[in-house]
Parts: C-alpha cells; structure tokens; sequence
C-alpha cells in the first residue's frame, strides 16, 4: 500500500487541485476589453444583448441581468408578492442565499428535508410544511441535477404558492427535454466564477410571465420608471422625467460583466460536455467501490454537473471525514463540502432554528465532499483525483 502523504508519503500531483473554477480566456478578455472602450461600461446593450441570448440558450420568453444569484432570489421573492408574516419552503442543503431572500423580504424560511438517494429537496416533504402562510418554494437543483420539478409544480399548483427555482448549479441541465429557465415561475441563476459560466459576479432571473418581468426590472434598479410623457400633479415635466414606483434596488449588471458572459455562453456547450466527460470517468472510477456512495440521477434530470460529491460509506472505511478530507488535501486535491445545512449557523440558530429539523440532509453532510469538477481540468487531473480517490480509500478501508 502506498503511504499517504499526511503521513509522510510522496503526494499523487505537486500543484494544488481545486474542487471549481473558471476558465476565461485571451478571446474572453478581448470582449472585456471592447465594452470597457465603449460608450456603454453600465447597464446598457451588452445587458440586453445578454438577456437575449439567456433567452435564445434557455427558451425562456424574459430575461432580466442583475449583479449576482443572491440578488436575483431578492427581487424574485419579492415580485413573487412574498413579505412579513410569509413562509417560504427550501432545502437545507444549499448555499444559505436560497433561504435568506425569505428573511431580505421579512419573510420565514421553511427547511423541509431532502431525498436520500437525490439529496433535492423532497416534494412530500415540502407538502408537509405547507401552512396557510406558504407563499412560495425555492426549489435548489443541487449539483446540477434538476429536482422532481413535476411532482413540485403539482403541489405549487394545488396549494396556490410559486414556484422559484435556484438554478446556480444547473443551467444547461435539462428535465424531460425540457431546458432549466422554462420549469419554475421564475429561475435564478449565478454567474460566479466556480459556476458553470462567469460574468465575475452576476446573476439572471429568467421567466415567461410578463408581471413578473416588469417587477423585476422596477426592483432591479431603484423601482424607477422613465416615461417623458407621464406628469406630476397633472403637470408634463419634461424630456427627461423619470419616476420611483416602488422600493427597488441597485442590482445592475455592469456592460462589463456582460461582455465577458456573452462570450462565456458562445462555450456553454463545450463547458457542460466536458464536465460530463469527466463525471463518467469518474463514475466508472467509483462504480465497484463500496467505500464510496455517488448520489444517483433521477431518470427525467440531464444535468450540466456543477459538482460531483462522493459520500464516504463510514461502514466500509475506518476513518471520519475530517480525516478523509485532510488525506486528499495533503495528496493536494482541495475538496469543499457542499453544504453545512443552513439552519446550522449562529444567525439562523439566533432565530430559533436548531438542529434535528431535516435527518435526511443532516446525515447526508456528514459525509459528503465535492471533489475537484470543472471543464478545464485535464485528463492528467482527472486521473489524479481518481488516483488519490483510491490511495486514501485503500488505506482507510476497514477489514
Ligand atoms: C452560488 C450559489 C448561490 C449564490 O450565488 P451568488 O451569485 O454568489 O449570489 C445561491 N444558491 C446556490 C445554490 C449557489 O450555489
């Protein structure tokens, strides 16, 4: 057996792995470049040629760009109608914006319980936290692969509550065909570097119901409207006459930030197929070791695959996760642990949430890890992975 490198050993690769990042190139950089000598650096043609083109990708009829995926729940929660008193259903295992746009909008997040064999949230599980004061699920697609949007939708439709899709992790993925940015009332998605394609920092909430879109730009940008011919107190104002309808925000995309996702997205093809080159060399990697439990696809989800998150079976090996994760972090394979169960941390704790609320996801992130997963990994890292995957398992394995 090789020795470990946490325990003196020679580690599988020299350079540091990690589990995500982006790929921007020369050509990525040129489109920058142009916008950045353009007339337009804000919110301008490069925005609209942007949404346009999330539109084409996803068939969704309105698009609206704003500055992130946290953002984009926000505006979302709040063009849903949701405000104080109100309830909003979500999935502990995610990153913790899915839940805090309920608190943005004085609302009260909801924890119902993930699938066991999926990790997405599960659809009896959100029916049994439905209460007069439900007013919308935020479905997270985690890892990329969509939830059981039907079984979803069913519910949403029965109970009267609207269905928000957080799709950081799953744009590109698909279910029954169907292309994520056309299942939920409105789909959020995230343009951070570790996702699937970057703006930076960037987000879109796409949807085909027009109320919706027309909230949304209002609350993207200050709740103002420009409209010369509109009048105060019966007076016309002037050419350059401008309005506040409601409480908005600053949540512009920069022209800059679109420039370079516009270019990104021209290779949004390319990234997915990558990514699922290396989801099944690892796949056939895993498959005959029992040491290592992968989350299984339901048969109506193609996913773009965000992450790959394995999950030690603490039946077959000898050593805790902290341990686990040390010994590829010493191999230099950086992996990250997606999620700490958002009800978990103080804040939430301070608001009264504790510990016990959803066993499924709570034994589940006991032992996950995401291993390393992006389009520009090599097939040297690949196998490295597998590699060091395998040395830790081995010397781990109970007999
Ligand atoms: C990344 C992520 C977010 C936050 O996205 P930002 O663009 O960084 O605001 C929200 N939800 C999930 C599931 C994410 O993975």
């Amino acid at each position: 057996m090789e020795k470990l490198a946490i325990n003196g050993g020679v580690p599988v690769r020299s350079t540091k792995l990690y589990y995500g990042r982006q790929w921007i190139t020369e050509e990525d950089a040129e489109e920058i470049k142009k916008t950045a000598l353009s007339d337009f650096v804000t919110c301008g043609p490069k925005v609209d040629e942007l949404e346009k083109k999330l539109c084409e990708y996803t068939g969704a009829k309105y698009a609206v760009a704003c500055t992130n995926d946290t953002s984009a729940l926000h505006i979302a929660a709040l063009a849903a109608g949701v405000g104080p008193g109100d309830e909003i259903i979500t999935t502990p295992l995610t990153f913790m914006a899915s839940s805090n746009c309920a608190l943005y909008c004085g609302a009260t997040p909801v924890f119902a319980d993930v699938d066991p064999i999926t990790y997405n949230i599960d659809p009896q599980s959100i029916e049994e936290h439905i209460t007069p004061r439900t007013k919308a699920v935020v479905a997270v697609d985690y890892t990329g692969q969509v939830v059981d949007i039907d079984a979803i939708r069913k519910i949403c439709d029965k109970h009267n509550l609207i269905l928000i899709e957080d799709a950081a992790h799953s744009i590109g993925s698909k279910y029954n065909g169907k292309m994520v940015g056309t299942l939920a009332d409105m789909t959020c998605f995230s343009f951070h570097p570790v996702k699937t394609v970057t703006a930076g920092e960037g987000g879109a909430i796409l949807t085909d119901n027009k109320e919706y879109y027309e909230k949304l730009k209002l609350l993207r940008s200050h709740g103002m409207e420009h409209d010369a011919s509109k009048m105060i107190d019966g007076i016309p104002e002037g050419p350059w006459y401008y309005e506040q309808q409601m409480l908005g925000f600053n949540y512009r995309m920069t022209d800059l930030q679109a420039a370079l996702l516009c270019s990104q997205l021209n290779k949004i093809d390319m990234f997915v197929k990558r990514r699922k080159e290396i989801v099944a060399k690892y796949n056939e990697a895993f498959k005959d070791m029992p040491e290592i439990i992968c989350p299984q696809d339901i048969k109506e989800s193609d996913s773009s695959r965000h992450l790959y998150v394995i999950r030690l079976n603490f039946d077959k090996l000898s050593c805790s996760r902290r341990e686990f994760f040390d010994a590829l972090g010493a191999e230099n394979i950086i992996c990250q642990i997606h999620y700490i169960p958002v009800y978990y941390f103080p804040y939430y704790r301070s608001l009264g949430y504790n510990k016990g609320l959803c066993p499924n996801a709570e034994k589940i992130y006991e032992g996950i890890m995401s291993i390393p997963l992006y389009p520009k990994m090599t097939d040297r890292d690949v196998e490295d992975v597998i590699c060091a995957v395998k040395k830790v398992v081995e010397n781990y394995r109970k007999n």
